[in-house]
């Protein structure tokens, strides 16, 4: 399997690495980032994520980490430099630590700066440790309340401790933790400062994420959405937020909090959103390319990367895909219908 990959393998990925073909959109962005999902199942049922009674995809319709990996592979020679695995939960998927390793080839090559992964953080204890041998450096840990109480209301099936666990964990090997909180109205607004001076206490960068309309949940989400505008007028009134200019290559934009020292992100597709400098594609673990979050258009790729042992038919889908990434998502919370905007749920593309 992985650690016996043949000299063909090794061959092919010369040559496909030899002639790669940069991903250039038509509003000439440069496609450098890959989200995958390798997963569409989670260990929660976050309320503004998943319905309860999600019905998952069958086996077979589920790439391998094989095929994750050849994909993966494809696109960074294509001139991927940044890789976050996400899901579903990316860290319950069966023998991703075999994915990661093998992935992290292409780190040792210099051929992909990053690897990241994005987590709920309830397996961190078993494999936090493992993803800094692998190379992972820094790792984004969904949180948002730190009221056990609150935390099962929201996740429905997870533990506060667990996670709390898991990040120390993280910190424990040596991984950076960015700390994602969605801002939910009547939920967790009252501990937005809280948050924030628990996360910079710990030396980690929080980051807050508007609630988008993305899949049927039945819940209305109306009831759910807070602009970020509101959050950080809420700050703003406890503490003082220095705009500064640091990216991380994602949409967030940061201040400084003067108070705590540390950095403040703030995700808002809904009231401001970046498109113009979007850098990014995602991957469904059934290997269905989205040019876009906030669009249906969509590539299949599975079809391709298992016609053929070669990877040019794959390459030629994936060109082809790029020239249909749209200029921008237009995510509308429709008040009258209340509908979501996109049918699927955040776990099938990854958040
Ligand atoms: N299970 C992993 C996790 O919890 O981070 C990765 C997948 S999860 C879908 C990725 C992120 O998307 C999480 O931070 C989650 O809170 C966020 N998310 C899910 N549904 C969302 C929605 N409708 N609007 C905004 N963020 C959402």
């Amino acid at each position: 399997m992985f650690d016996e990959l043949d000299q063909g393998t090794i061959d092919r990925e010369r040559l496909d690495r030899a002639a790669p073909k940069a991903l250039i959109d038509p509003f000439a962005r440069a496609i450098t980032y890959l989200r995958v999902s390798v997963t569409d199942r989670c260990d929660f049922r976050c309320v503004y994520c998943m319905s309860e009674n999600m019905s998952f995809l069958p086996k077979a319709d589920i790439l391998s980490l094989e095929e994750l990996d050849r994909l993966c592979t494809a696109f960074i020679a294509k001139g991927v430099r940044k890789l976050r695995l996400t899901g579903g939960e990316p860290l319950v998927r069966r023998g991703i630590m075999t994915l990661v390793g093998s992935l992290s080839r292409h780190l040792k090559t210099g051929a992909l700066e990053e690897l990241t992964v994005t987590t709920n953080g309830s397996q961190l204890k078993k494999y936090a440790s493992e993803l800094a041998a692998h190379g992972v450096r820094r790792i984004n840990v969904s949180l948002d309340t730190l009221d056990a109480d609150k935390f099962r209301a929201i996740t429905r099936w997870g533990e506060l401790a667990t996670v709390l666990g898991g990040i120390e964990a993280a910190r424990a090997a040596g991984l950076a933790v960015k700390i994602n909180a969605v801002a939910l109205k009547g939920v967790n607004d009252h501990e937005f400062a809280r948050l924030a001076e628990w996360a910079h206490g710990a030396g980690m960068d929080l980051t807050f994420i508007e609630v988008m309309p993305l899949g049927e949940i039945g819940e209305n989400r109306l009831d759910q959405y807070l602009p970020l505008s509101m959050v950080r007028a809420q700050l703003a009134e406890r503490f003082t937020l220095e705009d500064i200019d640091y990216r991380t290559g994602g949409p967030a934009r940061y201040v400084r909090v003067k108070e705590t020292g540390g950095r403040l992100g703030f995700i808002t597709p809904l009231t401001h959103n970046f498109c113009e400098t979007c850098n990014r594609v995602r991957i469904t673990c059934t290997g269905t390319l989205f040019m876009c979050l906030g669009q249906e258009d969509a590539a299949d790729l599975r079809a391709p990367l298992r016609a053929s042992g070669r990877d040019d038919l794959l390459h030629a889908a994936i060109d082809e895909a790029i020239t249909r990434k749209p200029k921008g998502h237009d995510f509308v919370i429709d008040r009258r219908h209340k509908r979501p905007a996109l049918g699927r749920h955040m776990s099938v593309t990854g958040g």
